[in-house]
């Protein structure tokens, strides 16, 4: 890591910066909160912002950036902005004009990094949750080894500058780093990861192939969501946690993020209020020790908040690997 510009190189040559603003909020949230979050996160430091298609507010992170370009304060390469290809997209033909239509409602020339969102494929269409009268989700079947082919000519017409994956096993990885003729391997795995699912393995597995591991839900993600499995442990109220954070005159969310970083993660921050958004920039102003970092470490329990069980049954369900 380049400790000074709080970024990491990926495999292409392009640099992250480990610190993320996530843009995800459940449906009733309303969509001018993630303009107003997003443009007050790049006022106050955050450089890189991570979104989807299926967040449905690709149009207003889109303008936040382009406001915040305008105004003078960033320039379009100071920004590293992620999207994402949706399930219901995942058959080859249809990679690039999903990404053109997110470029369309960012109303940007190009993303510097597109992910697999899922390795689900779902019933392309219109729905983003395609279902049976049964309510059973509507399954596709797509070989991702194509899919990835498709989002390597993406970045070949510099729709997008990087090419990763997100909820990828290591098993899914592989296909995709054994693939004969791979042009280019997958920058980073955007995954869950916490301390009550530290992704370990998974973690040891990317940095062995030069792969970022970024961490989503790293504060214990958001319970209100439909995604979220809400029977689970609030993360920033456990107790080694707290202590940790009250010894070091931190917040419980700063030493979640802060373990990520000094364990070679790329870390993503949800928050929609501008206090917890500044707070969250704090995350370079401290360091935890050796110590710190092995209590932490001791927290995980394979506790999975975005377990994504609709999802069981079809062949690429990325969660039933041990990592
Ligand atoms: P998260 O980052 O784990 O945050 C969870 C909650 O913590 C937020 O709702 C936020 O609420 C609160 N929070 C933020 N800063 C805090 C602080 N300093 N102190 C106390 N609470 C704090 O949430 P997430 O949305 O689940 O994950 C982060 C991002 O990862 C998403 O927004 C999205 O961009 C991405 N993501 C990707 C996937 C995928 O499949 N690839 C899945 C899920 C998420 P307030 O807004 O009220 O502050």
């Amino acid at each position: 890591m380049d400790p000074k510009s709080q970024r990491v190189k990926l495999n292409d040559g392009h640099f992250t910066p480990v610190l993320g603003f996530g843009t995800y909020a459940p449906e009733e949230v309303p969509k001018s909160e993630a303009l107003e979050a997003t443009k007050f996160a790049i006022e106050v430091g955050f450089r890189h912002v991570d979104s989807a298609h299926l967040y449905q507010n690709e149009e207003q992170v889109g303008q936040a950036i382009r406001s915040k370009i305008a105004d003078g304060t960033v320039r379009r390469e100071d920004i590293f902005y992620t999207s994402k290809l949706w399930c219901n997209s995942l058959q080859p033909e249809l990679v690039r004009p999903a990404l053109e239509k997110s470029l369309q409602n960012l109303q940007l020339d190009y993303v510097d990094l597109y992910i697999i969102h899922s390795p689900v494929s779902l019933k392309p269409g219109n729905k983003f949750v395609p279902k049976d009268e049964s309510g059973k989700l509507i399954f596709d079947s797509v070989d991702l080894c194509q899919t990835w082919e498709a989002l390597e000519k993406c970045k070949d017409a510099g729709l997008t500058k990087s090419i990763g994956v997100s909820n990828f096993n290591h098993k899914q990885l592989e296909k995709i780093l054994n693939k004969p003729g791979l042009k280019y391997k997958p920058v980073c795995n955007q995954v869950e990861c916490h301390p009550y699912l530290n992704q370990s393995k998974l973690l040891e597995f990317c940095k062995s192939h030069d792969i970022v591991l970024v961490a989503y839900a790293a504060l214990g993600a958001q319970l209100l969501s439909e995604w979220v499995n809400s029977n689970n442990p609030v993360l920033l109220e456990d107790t080694v946690l707290c202590a940790i954070a009250k010894k070091h005159k931190q917040t419980p969310a700063l030493v979640a993020l802060r373990y990520q970083i000094q364990r070679g993660v790329v870390v993503l921050a949800k928050s929609f209020n501008k206090k917890r958004i500044k707070e969250n920039m704090q995350v370079f102003d401290f360091e935890l020790t050796p110590e710190d970092m092995k209590a932490i470490d001791g927290l995980n329990r394979n506790i999975r908040y975005y377990d994504f069980q609709q999802g069981i049954g079809h062949p690429e369900y990325p969660f039933s690997e041990e990592y």
